[in-house]
């Protein structure tokens, strides 16, 4: 008989995978997408089956050791999706993997063996497997048993199991159960909110923050954690507890962070428009994929759930995807409210193991809906009949590294291998999705609020022009929002009010010599914070002190330029002095589920004005939130991005959306020094069909998406010449291929980056543009061909979403 070979892919940046020797023994287990056991080097690792009967390799070649799964862990829709996305977008199998498959299954992963039953007595090596195991309370991993008995095992092991004698299953190394007996630190008593902090730990900074690092580990750590990882001593742990803000318990228990939330039970009856959509969304062909462009408060959740509900009707799985879980506490409720324990939702505060399990569950059919991020586009879930992306827009549906995936295109690509409905849903759909929907995409509106209730007005105030209310330092207040915050807070009504900046200022510079900080290991300058007191770098979290004079000239004066969240919250509690103001941005939410608290305090209504950066402009139904303030709208307009404009109408037309979803109605002031900007105007007028109409123009030339398509080609590296050589080298490079296989692609660059250096890398790229046939095939030859070599990294990002 003649020797069977396997491809095995790791999740390591390999280009391809290695090649292994199946055993006779394990023939009939070794498929697609089951997970093997395999040597590499001197250790062994879980690997995944990409491919089996492949060509005898010509080196000699190492055998496939176990294989612990009954069934293949990877379906073969999910295998494909996988080799897609590396063809795509040029990325090695291994890392598409391991986009898709949880940590805790493969790789460094352990397997357990346990004794069945009525383990037959064995002589020989099984047999003292089998004893060792019983001494052992009849479970241990192989490779301890290995140790134990100073032999491999695998055969034999593998031997068991085939006679039933060992189960096998493969253990993410964080799930270990001795964790149980350790001593932990859980939250007690109510609450506080941020306004309470403030007194509540007026001089105890440390307090604090043992108390948010807490909440945001899911309110309780274990004290080990505390005291080696994170370095809390032993009297500020005291102290928490003696104010009776904490107590010492012993369980360690990883909570589900959404599992006490409170669920929302969905509307019963839907609406005209409502039902219509959802009939053309059934009527839709499997694998099929449809936009629902659904104005803000339109009731596109409710379309989502019926939707669902129709799929699990008909015995199949859905998958939803929102663009931030910890943004969208209310969507997340709204389908727990709906489907309950149905559902899995798949949060970045899940630990490997419960990853695992969750895959587990879905992969069995246990669970049939799953509810996360970008990367739960990748939800084992069996038969899947429905996928859903809400907020379609959103960048963060890009994965920012290697496998540089959309996850719009992955859903769309799942959708027709598993005969799956697609539904992208936005109240401002992409002009990439909008281009789409001439064709492929079949469109589906939802042109009113529910309850017939207006869009809110959007008046455009000129900060040039407009009268302004002194005494509010370097932020420019006009009147006109200033009478409206009034207004709102003497009728007990809230106000949401966007500033897309964090910190308290965006820069320092120097009134006398025009010096600005800049970050020393990035092209950009720190930002100013007051709370705490630093000076920071937004990329790479490079902090500094406040200087106190110029180090140029040694000016005392430092003025601060670009108001920030900080400084508008400093500049508000001033103002209003008797109002309740909350602010969520990055830096009062770096703890993991910190806005659901503030959201919960504002639907709760202890909350008048909210302060915020984009965060705000998601997704929340608070129907007492009747004025929106867009402070400084021209924060994201020019930056060097063809995207700019986009980006800018939809974070005003989202946060305008904000307002008004109630009785009371709403309206919405935005601040301005482009007011004639398209932008604003087509935002200001809700028009987001004008507004794509107008964009597709200026795309048009020069060309940008969807006119046409880009691949980003980005080389990094210490040295700036070195980089800029060879990404020199790369742009003649492509020329040449273009010119041997005739592309209709155009070179554009090699040019520094608009961002030259983070993170002491210097930055060049070249931009490629030409259709996507074209694209695909330069970027399936770049892969194969340019490695990355010493010191200087090649990033092939195809179809970006920023250009920076
Ligand atoms: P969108 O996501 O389109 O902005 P939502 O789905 O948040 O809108 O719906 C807006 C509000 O309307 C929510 O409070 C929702 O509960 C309510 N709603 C949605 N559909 C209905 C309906 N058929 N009947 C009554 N209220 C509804
Ligand atoms: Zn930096």
């Amino acid at each position: 008989m003649t020797d069977r070979f396997a491809l095995v892919a790791l999740p390591l940046p390999l280009a391809t995978p290695y090649t292994y020797r199946i055993p006779e023994t394990l023939g009939d287990r070794v498929v697609p997408g089951t997970r093997a056991v395999v040597p590499v080097r001197r250790r062994e690792l879980i690997g995944l089956v990409v491919g089996i009967d492949t060509e005898a390799p010509n080196a000699a070649v190492k055998d496939i050791l176990a294989v612990p799964d009954a069934e293949p862990a990877l379906s073969p829709a999910l295998l494909a999706t996988s080799q897609w996305i590396a063809g795509y977008y040029g990325a090695p199998l291994g890392l598409a993997l391991k986009a898709i498959l949880p940590g805790g299954m493969w790789g460094e992963s352990e397997v357990i063996v346990s004794l069945q039953n009525g383990a037959p007595s064995l002589g020989g090596v099984a047999g003292d497997v089998v004893s060792w195991l019983e001494q052992r309370g009849g479970e241990a991993a192989v490779h301890a048993a290995a140790r134990a008995l100073r032999r491999p095992l695998w055969d034999v092991i593998g031997r068991l199991n085939r006679v039933n004698a060992v189960s096998l299953r493969v253990h993410a190394p964080d799930t270990a159960a001795a964790r149980l007996t350790e001593r932990t630190l859980t939250l007690a008593g109510e609450r506080p909110t941020l306004i309470e902090r403030d007194t509540l730990f007026k001089r105890r900074p440390k307090q604090r923050q043992l108390y948010e690092t807490l909440e945001s580990l899911g309110g309780s750590a274990s004290m080990r954690h505390l005291s080696e990882q994170l370095g809390f001593g032993d009297g500020v742990i005291r102290a928490l507890i003696k104010q009776g803000l904490a107590r010492v318990g012993q369980a360690e228990l990883v909570r589900d962070p959404f599992a006490g939330s409170p669920v929302t039970v969905p509307p019963a009856e839907l609406t005209k428009n409502q039902s219509t959509a959802l009939a053309a969304l059934a009527a839709l062909e499997p694998g099929q994929g449809a936009v629902l462009f659904g104005v803000t408060g339109s009731g596109k959740t409710l379309v989502y759930l019926e939707a669902v509900r129709q799929a699990l009707a008909a015995g199949r799985g859905a998958i939803v995807l929102v663009p931030e879980i910890g943004l969208t506490p209310q969507t997340v409720s709204r389908f727990r409210g709906a489907f309950g324990d149905e559902i899995a939702v798949l949060h970045s505060g899940l630990s490997d193991g419960e990853r695992a399990d969750a895959w587990r569950l879905l992969r069995r059919g246990e669970r049939r809906v799953a509810v996360g991020a970008r990367s739960a586009v990748f939800a084992p879930v069996a038969n899947l009949g429905l996928l859903v992306i809400d907020e379609e827009h959103e960048a963060s549906y890009k994965n920012g590294e290697t496998p540089r995936y959309h996850t719009r295109d992955v859903a769309a690509v799942r959708a027709r291998l598993e005969r799956a409905r697609l539904v992208l849903g936005s109240a401002t759909p992409s002009a990439e999705t909008w281009a789409r929907t001439e064709g492929k995409l079949t469109l589906l509106r939802l042109p009113e609020r529910i309850g017939d209730r207006p869009l809110p007005p959007v008046e455009i105030i000129d900060l040039r022009t407009a009268p302004k209310v002194g005494g509010t330092g370097p932020l420019a207040w006009s009147v006109a929002l200033d009478s409206a915050i009034v207004a709102t807070l003497a009728r007990k009504e809230q106000a949401l009010l966007l500033l897309n900046r964090r910190g308290y200022a965006a820069f320092l510079q120097c009134p006398d010599c025009g010096e600005v900080w800049q970050c020393p290991r990035c092209s950009i300058s720190l930002t100013v914070h007051q709370s705490p007191p630093a000076m920071r770098c937004h990329y790479c979290g490079h902090e500094e002190p406040l200087p106190l004079t110029c180090r140029v000239c040694a000016n005392p004066v430092q003025q601060m330029r670009g108001v920030g969240t900080q400084q508008l919250e400093r500049m508000l509690v001033e103002r209003y002095p008797e109002a309740r103001i909350a602010r969520m941005d990055l830096d009062t939410t770096s703890t993991k589920w910190s806005h659901q608290r503030i959201l919960t305090a504002v639907e709760r209504g202890e909350v008048d004005l909210l302060i915020g950066t984009q965060m705000i402009a998601k997704g929340l139904d608070f129907p007492n939130v009747t004025l929106v303030g867009v402070v400084d709208a021209d924060t994201g307009l020019h930056l060097p991005d063809f995207r700019a404009g986009e980006r800018t109408f939809q974070l005003l037309a989202q946060v305008a959306g904000r307002a008004g979803r109630g009785p009371k109605g709403g309206r919405v002031l935005v601040q301005t020094r482009n007011p004639s900007h398209h932008a604003l105007l087509w935002a200001a007028r809700h028009d987001t069909e004008g507004f794509l109409r107008q964009e597709r123009e200026i795309r048009e030339s020069p060309p940008y998406p969807p006119t046409t398509s880009l691949v980003n080609l980005v080389y990094s590296g210490p040295d700036e010449r070195e980089v800029g050589r060879r990404a020199a080298g790369l742009a003649d490079w492509c020329t040449g291929l273009i010119d041997r296989y005739q592309l209709s692609i155009t070179v554009l660059g090699p040019a520094p980056c608009p961002l030259v250096r983070i993170k002491d890398r210097w930055r060049w790229h070249v931009l490629l543009k030409g259709p996507s046939e074209s694209l695909g095939r330069l970027v399936r030859y770049a892969a194969r061909r340019l490695k990355r070599d010493g010191k200087i990294r090649l990033v092939i990002d195809r179809d970006p979403v920023s250009l920076l």
